[in-house]
């Protein structure tokens, strides 16, 4: 069994759902699970309709609303143009679907508050809308294809909007679900992002979460292979929206892709790597424009070669810098800070520490000023924002010679207020001012990969 997982822009349009529906056929042989996000910029819409609806802006969210409905219907009419009965059955769906949405924004509308749980709920509508078209699509194509729903089987905690899952229930309840919707089929389908708690309380994994899914899966049904299909010919030495003339990798460890993913590589939700490794499952990262490319395995650490494989980033971070003369000779103090960090659930990417100073990166703005509020009865805090951090990452790069010179001659010019080097020695990072990121991204690829 393999999970093939197609992001937005692999779902975009009749042309990519045509694309990704002769994908499939080439591999049901291998029983593939498809795991589908939302079409091309849905979840975007769903989330300003969220946010119309908060603001009591009844004609806008409904507008908006019109335009979802109207951009899944003709996309459903262009699919199945011969097969009037599934094709039906697809606007059927559609409409039953965009209906409840209506209902519940307009309740939403009508109280003017908009929480976690009801966000949840209306962007995670995207996926079930394309999932049932594409399953009935693929079906009307010759796949006879079963349909699953992902709230069923990616059970996680109340953290409506970015809901942590649990990995032991999920791998207990996948495979029954999977080898039932198998039963008379040739493949089976499900949404990606979406998730639920163990009483069924509707949750999402957060942005970008469909990789997530696909590997949480993938995990549970013990799959050969989890392939990521994108629009990018694999990972590349850094994100080409912002380098030219990057390169793609052929392959590269769980390790490095992990740390791409965490510090800022678009291509993967950063948790995607974690329930793979568990089960030691390859991933590929393909393109789903360009079928027939290599794409990018990303392996167990002992079939890959050291060196220094990409240099992500992330544009807008936040440097939190706690003083206190408390923090000389004393115990405890940095137990008391990230106790703090812990309570309010704000992740950390960086730190460094002086003898009365820890300064530490963080990628979201939330929470961060009850944080500093709690810092602030013990310590001096200032916050730094409009910053970014930068990443050099890849296998061992500290037995490389001369990359440090190669990293930062680049940064004669610039400020750098941070750097940090793991202890695995997978990942360099530094922060420099938001201003300066381009530059310095397209520099430091030069000297690392333009040679
Ligand atoms: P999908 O909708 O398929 O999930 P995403 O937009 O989430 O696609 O991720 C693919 C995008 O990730 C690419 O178009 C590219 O701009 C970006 N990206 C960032 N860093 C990298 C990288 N190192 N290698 C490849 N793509 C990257
Ligand atoms: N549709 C969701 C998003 O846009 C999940 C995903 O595409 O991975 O964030
Ligand atoms: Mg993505």
């Amino acid at each position: 069994m393999i999970v093939m997982k197609f992001g937005g822009t692999s779902v975009a349009n009749y042309d990519a759902i045509t694309r990704m529906i002769s994908i499939v056929r080439g591999r049901l042989g291998e029983k593939p699970v498809v795991v589908v996000s939302a079409l091309s910029k849905v979840t975007d819409l769903l989330y300003k309709i969220a946010d119309e609806a908060a603001a009591r802006d009844m004609k806008d969210a409904m507008d908006l609303l019109s335009q979802l409905r109207e951009r899944h219907i003709s996309l459903a009419k262009e699919l199945m143009p011969d097969n009037s009965v599934l094709c039906g059955q697809a606007c059927d769906k559609v409409n039953a679907i965009c209906d409840e949405l209506e209902s519940f924004v307009s309740a939403v509308c009508a109280v003017g508050e908009l929480s976690a749980r009801s966000k949840a709920i209306i962007i995670s509508n995207g996926e079930y809308l394309s999932s049932n078209i594409i399953c009935y699509a693929m079906n009307a194509s010759g796949i006879r294809t079963g349909f699953m729903d992902a709230r069923k089987m990616i059970v996680t905690d109340d953290d409506y909007l970015k809901g942590e899952p649990d990995m032991n229930v999920i791998a207990e309840r996948v495979p029954g679900i999977v080898s039932a919707a198998y039963e008379g089929a040739d493949a089976v389908i499900t949404q990606g992002f979406v998730s639920a708690t163990a009483a069924g309380e509707p949750t999402v994994l957060g942005r970008g979460g469909s990789d997530y899914s696909a590997s949480l899966i993938g995990m549970a049904v013990d799959a050969t292979r989890i392939e990521i299909w994108t629009d990018v010919d694999g990972v590349k030495t850094a994100d080409p929206r912002r380098v030219m003339n990057t390169r793609s990798l052929d392959k590269i460890s769980f390790e490095e892709a992990a740390e791409m993913a965490h510090f800022g590589a678009k291509v993967l939700h950063p948790l995607t790597i974690e329930p793979a490794v568990r089960k030691n499952i390859p991933i590929y990262v393909l393109n789903s424009m360009n079928p027939e490319g290599r794409g990018t395995a990303i392996l167990q650490n002992s079939f890959i070669e050291d060196g220094v494989k990409s240099v992500s980033c992330k544009e807008n971070i936040f440097v939190i810098n706690i003083f206190s003369t408390k923090m000389i000779n004393t115990s405890g103090f940095l137990k008391r800070v990230f106790e703090i960090f812990s309570e309010y659930k704000v992740s950390v990417d960086l730190i460094s520490t002086s003898e009365a100073n820890i300064s530490v990166t963080v990628d979201s703005s939330q929470n961060i000023d009850a944080v500093v509020a709690a810092l602030s009865e013990f310590a001096d805090v200032y916050v730094d924002s409009d910053k970014s951090q930068v990443s050099v990452i890849g296998k061992n790069i500290i037995n490389l010679k001369g990359l440090l010179e190669q990293t930062f001659a680049p940064l004669r010019e610039c400020k750098i207020y941070m750097i940090s080097q793991g202890a695995s020695y997978v990942n360099i990072s530094f922060v420099v001012d938001r201003t300066v990121l381009n530059d310095v991204v397209q520099q430091i690829h030069k000297y690392l990969f333009e040679k």
